[in-house]
């Protein structure tokens, strides 16, 4: 069977990395080059043709064997015209980026928003590959997320929607980055879970978790580490996965999806994390037992999932 060749782009502020992808979404070579943010657009487009170049040579095939180039970018992003409307991390506004790179490469270019094209990665070669509606979320220091509609990444206008981390959960409840009181993510951030960990430890100087040596050494892990032998941490831990669990019902309710995927550092605790999570989705989910499940699990691409979404924007 002849195979599909891709290019995937995954534009960072600091480095552009790149991979000749197959229609199997596996990633024959890769590469990365420093992305000169500080020499403005023309540089940058410049290294990041080189950068395509040098793939295309190391991979042995032609050009005509390729379908284009795909790049996840970060920022508000234009799908339909290949424009980057902002950009903060590259300082850039209105920047037709597609137009310029299929001036230097001769291949067609599609470009998105990073978030959506990792959550794309993973819909169509990770942990929810096969399925047609996912909704990931990313606890972070903030909660990010994507959403993946029939196969295609849902953006909003401009890529400006899917704010998953910004449904609010608790009304009038823990003040938000955004602005707005009682975001998921005020609630289920790592951010948020080392914030309630230390308010545990400051509110119950008998807690067990003061073992680690005070609150500058609290990190994510600390209550999942104490919670069977220290009330307080269980608590701490009960109430996170509490709320995650309201989000991702949300979620399940509005979308229905084949899966929802986890990611970030907080899903190293595995099964601690996904079953209580999944048996309160059991309990809560609109007709639960009359409509299809919705399993959770864990996302599997990690840093590949930029490259293979990228070259999924040709798919
Ligand atoms: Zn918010």
């Amino acid at each position: 069977m002849a195979k599909k060749y891709y290019i995937g782009i995954d534009l960072g502020g600091t480095f552009i990395k790149g991979g000749v992808v197959d229609d199997t979404g596996a990633i024959l070579f890769q590469d990365k080059v420093p992305t000169e943010t500080e020499k403005g657009g023309e540089v940058v487009v410049q290294n990041i043709a080189g950068l395509v170049e040098s793939l295309l040579t190391k991979s042995g095939l032609s050009k005509s064997e390729f379908v284009g180039v795909g790049m996840g970018v970060p920022g508000m992003i234009d799908s339909k015209t290949g424009c980057v409307v902002y950009s903060n991390n590259l300082k850039w506004k209105d920047f037709y980026i597609a137009e310029k790179l299929t001036a230097l490469t001769g291949l067609p270019t599609k470009i998105a928003n990073d978030a959506n094209v990792a959550v794309l990665g993973e819909a169509k070669f990770g942990a929810a590959k096969g399925q047609e509606t996912v909704v990931m979320l990313t606890l972070g220091t903030g909660v990010g997320g994507g959403v993946v509609i029939d196969g295609k990444m849902f953006e909003g206008n401009k890529s400006a929607g899917a704010e998953l981390g910004h449904m609010v959960i608790v009304a009038n409840g823990e003040q938000c980055t955004c602005g707005r009181k009682g975001c998921l993510e005020a609630y289920s951030s790592a951010t948020a879970l080392i914030r309630e960990t230390r308010r545990a430890m400051e509110a119950h100087k008998d807690s067990k978790m003061w073992e680690i040596g005070g609150l500058d050494a609290v990190t994510g892990k600390t209550a999942f580490d104490y919670k069977s032998c220290d009330p307080y941490a269980k608590k701490v831990v009960d109430d996170y996965l509490f709320h995650l669990a309201t989000g991702i019902t949300n979620f399940a309710n509005i979308f229905r999806p084949d899966v929802v995927l986890l990611g970030g550092g907080v899903c190293a605790q595995g099964d601690a994390l996904i079953v209580p999570l999944q048996a309160q989705l059991e309990r809560e989910l609109y007709a639960n037992t009359l409509g299809p499940r919705v399993p959770i699990k864990v996302a599997q691409l990690e840093n590949s999932a930029g490259l293979l979404g990228a070259a999924a924007l040709l798919m």
